[in-house]
């Protein structure tokens, strides 16, 4: 198979709406190995729908505890054990990534307990390994590599960009940030760069749609990128390709890809894609 990713959930938050995209979840298949990158809700079934067997579920990073990127962790790692998983799994995450599995495994303990005994299968707990990662090296393993570059995602402090490497490519995710330069000499010369984005446009429309605007205004403007300035890093960086996900607004037929584009054109004419879920990008 070719090395590929996978958008598997490209809206900003953890609502969901009839017929709308699902929070963030991706999949980089590269050097033979599965990566899931954030676990939304949706990203089991994103992965099946991506062509993906559950069995070979292999590793996982998660960039913060945000519920929009986690909060499908613990039913991801069960119902792959559930499909036949007998492989050790390897999940990467901030520090309380720990704590949230181990409080996982304890909300489900009379179902694994009894599946371990009455069906055989594994000891789940011993299948997976919880490693919490901060800065710099988050593994090197069979020709895949992951950086972590801390970014400014207040309230959050442990929120991690992270910049994968693989036959000579590299592909970098900003995760949840407000406009952070030095996020673009992390960047420096990628072959994609899938970087958050909302429209100011867009956050109106939601702050006028929602019971507390003025404070999720503030907190959207704080803590998140808007695209334009999405298009600064991805200048800056002069990467081959630039990504939009974890959009804002998502779910909005008042905004389409045409209001995105016009958003970067002062600032990005190079290759730009809008997310959508289950869009495939080969290497
Ligand atoms: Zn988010
Ligand atoms: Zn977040």
């Amino acid at each position: 198979m070719p090395d590929r990713l996978v958008l598997l959930g490209t809206k900003g938050g953890p609502a969901i709406r009839p017929g709308g995209p699902s929070p963030t979840a991706m999949l980089l298949q590269a050097s033979g190995r599965n990566l899931v990158i954030d676990c939304g809700l949706g990203v089991t079934r994103g992965l099946v729908e991506a062509g993906m067997h559950l069995r070979d579920l292999d590793l996982i990073v998660i960039t913060h505890l945000h519920s929009d990127h986690v909060l499908e962790l613990g039913p991801l790692i069960h119902t792959a054990w559930t499909t036949g998983l007998a492989s050790p799994v390897t999940v990467y995450g901030p520090p309380g990534t720990q704590d949230l599995w181990t409080g996982f495994l304890a909300s489900l303990s009379y179902d694994i307990s009894t599946r371990i005994a009455d069906e055989g299968r594994p000891d789940l707990e011993r299948l997976v390994t919880i490693v919490e990662y901060g800065p710099g090296m988050v593994f090197e393993a069979e020709g895949l590599s992951v950086d972590a570059l801390r970014v400014n995602h207040p309230p959050v402090t442990e929120c991690f960009a992270l910049r994968a490497r693989f036959s000579g490519r590299s592909v970098v995710f900003s995760s949840d940030t407000a406009y952070f330069p030095p996020l673009a000499e992390f960047a420096s010369g990628a072959d994609i760069l899938v970087h958050e984005a909302m429209l100011p446009e867009g956050v109106e429309s939601i702050v006028s749609r929602t019971g507390n605007g003025a404070r999720l205004r503030a907190h959207l403007i704080a803590s998140h990128t808007f695209a334009i300035d999405a298009g600064r890093i991805a200048k800056a960086a002069g990467v081959k390709r630039l990504v939009l996900n974890h959009l804002i607004p998502a779910d909005d037929p008042a905004f389409t890809g045409a209001h995105w584009r016009a958003a970067l054109a002062p600032v990005w004419s190079g290759d730009l894609v809008i997310g959508r879920d289950g869009l495939v990008i080969e290497f």
